[in-house]
């Protein structure tokens, strides 16, 4: 049970697009940033961090390409049918992606550890405050650490 072999499940809006992806998370992190604010057409994102050789999707997706604040390539994937943004993969962190946490078919499992971009924060968006919590991007590499 608790080998970290777990397996978990989601779907896009319309079912077209499914993944599963093994194990635990390496962060789950909120995101204000004005990226995710349009993306999500909300005041956060919020995505768990995974592995990408852990992960398998099956269905077809579409994706969209951006350059974020700090120059790094951001790949956007989402289902072209419904639009639901699934994951987002992000050159700074090459072997990683970060999958929309209301995706999962049971997302109520996860805790977020992090909120990043606070400085994005609409007031009408109120968070944890007992979250550690960084105005912007803060310099974390996944593979620091524990
Ligand atoms: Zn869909
Ligand atoms: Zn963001």
């Amino acid at each position: 049970m608790s080998d970290g072999k777990q397996i978990r499940r989601g779907r896009c809006l319309c079912g077209s697009v499914q993944y599963e992806v093994e194990g635990e998370p390496r962060i789950v992190a909120h995101c204000h940033c004005e990226d995710c604010q349009r993306l999500t057409g909300a005041g956060h994102s919020t995505g768990a961090m995974f592995p990408t050789d852990k992960f398998q999707l099956t269905g077809p997706v579409a994706t969209y390409q951006l350059q974020s604040e700090n120059g790094n390539q951001v790949t956007r994937v989402f289902c072209p049918s419904c639009g639901s943004p699934i994951f987002g993969r992000n050159t700074a962190m090459e072997g990683y992606l970060t999958i929309s946490l209301g995706t999962f078919d049971d997302s109520s499992k996860f805790t977020p550890e992090v909120v990043v971009f606070a400085r994005n924060r609409n007031p009408w968006d109120s968070m944890d405050e007992s979250i550690e919590t960084y105005d912007a991007q803060p310099h974390w590499n996944p593979r620091d650490g524990a």
